[in-house]
């Protein structure tokens, strides 16, 4: 039998109701898990305390009485024995319930003794010869109850299908996990916590393998690919160094050590570069580039964004241009005809790096000698678009820069395919920024400090949550907090606006005039969050900073403290009770990496990162942080597994090279 309608308990409507839900065959359903279980266990009245939650048998003593409270509320008390303590019980809106009720029936309580042990509060009352104890699997399907979806279960099982294995039985064995068989018995039908435990601990581990398959053969994939190595003029890098108006950090000239140890092999570099807000990231590559172009190899440097692509275009050639350096700006944009006059200077080899938004790989640029790609803010570009820049002719050593703090272990841990540098170190003579929370109520205290600083000269960003105002959301929006502004300070001060909604073209218009120190203020939704950087912004007010997350907080508080002045965070509220503790930890500390072990723990890496941006992948069951050691051990059986010649094994390996290929972590 393989056809759903067949099952008995399977109608026409359940049917189609369950393949909404992606539920096809017998073994969708075999494979339909419980989202948890419900214990169901009778205490006994001697280990019951005052206020804990309890289920309890008891017999029902006299007959029930209602009581109508008011509209829609009435309470059913009932009085009942157990062991000979007798008791009341009562329940909100059950009174249906009180013709079965009779003095002498059975029933099953649960709920709590609040103040003593004469009146108890019930959540659920059922008859005993209705109660199932045991475990309870609940499924929480949309639109299908768990009763009947159970009722589906066990009618299911009891086919008694036999499933092929998918571990080889050396795993099985070693991490003690059921096989596939019991594992499906077990899961629907636990009898008890170990049951539960040990089909979750399967499941996790299975889930994690298939990750760890996956990086483990992208990463000999990665080592098999050979590439030129680069011979560059290390005293001309060694010169720029010293020249540089400031000394590089121990982090950065580590970095930069690594990186040129990599160009120097005569396979693919595939590293990341991980770094905090400000740390200086810009400026390793900047000195990379440099040691490529040395090599007579050409450059690409790409940034999520058009604004950022800019500024590193006017980074670049501030730092590089003495050196006879040429780059060049390309975006999308531009005029054809100025397009096609770059792409014939990098055809020609006359452009030694070119600089531009992701619409570079897309565009079909004939490189000279294409050697480094240099891809900024690495976690908006997914790995088919790595692979594209792979693709394109040669074989580019490839350098991806992320300011998503991620934890050293769980960076490492995840991933195996690339190599990781770390920038934890900030820029000497770097003040830590102070950070307050304050309550919107205090605008007008908090613009007196914001205008100390505009009266040095400093500037201001304001970030708000939305764009428009909007009688539904009590969030406040760009729009408004501009009118608020300009009737505070705007006799005084020259005020702009910044949103995603803007073209590209007055984005830039906007941004220029504040990195120009043309306007004082900047208020912006959160589309500076990403690598902007203004030396002279010290102020940063973040309103309704509870809407966004830790992480997304420090990245925007790192758009200031970015010279040696004192700069100043606040992050505004509506009500302080309601929300300060989370917020707090941006008080205590200005290092990313904290903030964000500190946001895993109270949330997953999903949450914490987004599971579309942040180039981690999602899981089902398992979780990034909580799992690491499954983890560890799921890395350690994928290296043996790739290389054993079982069919289990093979079958699994191919899953993941196959997987790769359409592989994707965005
Ligand atoms: P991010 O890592 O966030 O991309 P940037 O590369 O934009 O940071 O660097 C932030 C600022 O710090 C830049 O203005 C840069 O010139 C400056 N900077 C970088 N390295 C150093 C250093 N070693 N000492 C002082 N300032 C530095
Ligand atoms: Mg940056």
């Amino acid at each position: 039998m393989s056809q759903l309608i067949e099952v008995k308990g399977i109608g026409p409507k359940i049917s189609a109701k369950l393949k909404n839900q992606g539920i096809e065959t017998i073994n969708d359903l075999l494979f339909s898990f419980p989202a948890k279980y419900e214990t169901h266990k009778i205490h006994s009245f001697d280990s019951v305390e005052l206020n804990t939650e309890c289920t309890l048998e008891v017999t029902v003593k006299a007959r029930s009485k209602i009581y109508f409270i008011r509209k829609n509320l009435d309470k059913l008390s009932v009085q009942v024995e157990t062991n000979r303590i007798v008791f009341q019980v009562s329940i909100f809106n059950r009174r249906f319930l009180a013709k079965a009720l009779q003095p002498g029936v059975e029933i099953i309580i649960t709920g709590k003794f609040l103040k003593n042990y004469s009146s108890f509060t019930a959540s659920n009352i059922v008859l005993k010869k209705n109660y199932q104890p045991g475990i309870l699997p609940i499924y929480g399907l949309n639109d299908i109850k768990d009763a009947n979806f159970r009722k589906i279960i066990r009618e299911v099982m009891s086919f008694d299908t036999k499933l092929a294995e998918t571990l080889p039985k050396r795993i099985l064995s070693k991490h003690q996990i059921p096989n596939i068989n019991d594992l499906i018995q077990i899961i629907h039908n636990p009898k008890s916590e170990h049951d539960i435990h040990i089909s979750k601990k399967r499941i996790i581990y299975e889930e994690l393998l298939h990750f760890a398959l996956k990086m483990e053969s992208l990463k000999k994939l990665n080592q098999s690919i050979v590439t030129k190595a680069k011979k560059y003029d290390i005293n001309l890098v060694r010169d720029f160094i010293s020249k540089l108006p400031f000394t590089l950090t121990k982090d950065q000239q580590q970095a930069t050590n690594e990186i040129f140890k990599d160009l120097k092999k005569p396979n693919q570099m595939n590293r990341l570069l991980q770094g905090d807000v400000g740390s200086g990231k810009t400026i390793v590559s900047i000195i990379a580039s440099l040691a490529v172009v040395s090599a007579n190899v050409q450059v690409a440097i790409m940034a999520p964004t058009l604004v950022l692509a800019k500024q590193h275009y006017e980074t670049f050639q501030k730092y590089l241009t003495s050196y006879g350096v040429k780059i060049r700006l390309l975006t999308s944009d531009l005029a054809v005809q100025t397009k096609r006059l770059i792409m014939d200077e990098m055809k020609r080899n006359e452009v030694h790096i070119i600089i531009g938004t992701q619409s570079l790989i897309q565009e079909s640029i004939d490189f000279h000698n294409l050697g480094f790609v240099v891809i900024d803010e690495q976690h908006r570009f997914g790995v088919n678009q790595r692979k594209e820049l792979r693709l394109k002719g040669s074989i580019p050593d490839v350098l991806l820069m992320s300011a998503t703090p991620i934890p050293r272990t769980l960076a490492i841990s995840i991933y195996k395919d690339l190599d990781i540098s770390f920038i934890k170190q900030k820029p000497e003579g770097r003040l830590d920024i102070e950070t307050d929370i304050i309550e919107y109520e205090e605008l007008d205290k908090l613009l007196v400090q914001v205008e100390k600083e505009l009266k040095k000269g400093h500037q201001a960003y304001f970030i708000c949550p939305k764009i428009l105002d909007s009688e539904t959301s009590l969030k406040i929006s760009v729009e408004e907090l501009n009118i608020v502004l300009q009737n505070k300070i705007g006799q005084k001060y020259r005020i702009d606006v910044l949103h995603g909604k803007m073209s590209d073209q007055d984005k830039t218009i906007v941004l220029d005039r504040f990195y120009r120190n043309s306007t004082d203020t900047l208020i912006s939704t959160t589309v500076v969050e990403v690598g902007v950087d203004v030396k002279n912004a010290t102020v940063m007010v973040i309103v309704n900073a509870n809407s966004f997350g830790l992480a997304q907080l420090h990245q925007l508080r790192g758009r200031i403290g970015r010279d040696e002045f004192q700069s100043y965070c606040y992050l505004v509220v509506d009500n302080l009770l309601e929300s300060s503790e989370r917020l707090q930890i941006l008080k205590e500390t200005n290092d990313g990496f904290l903030i964000s072990e500190y946001d895993l723990s109270l949330r997953g890496p999903g949450e914490v990162f987004g599971n579309t941006q942040s180039g981690i992948p999602s899981f089902k069951m398992a979780n990034l942080v909580n799992d690491q050691e499954i983890l560890e051990q799921a890395f350690v059986d994928a290296i043996d597994i790739i290389g054993s010649q079982d069919i289990l094994s093979r079958k699994l390996t191919n899953k993941a090279i196959k997987a790769n290929d359409s592989y994707n972590l965005d």
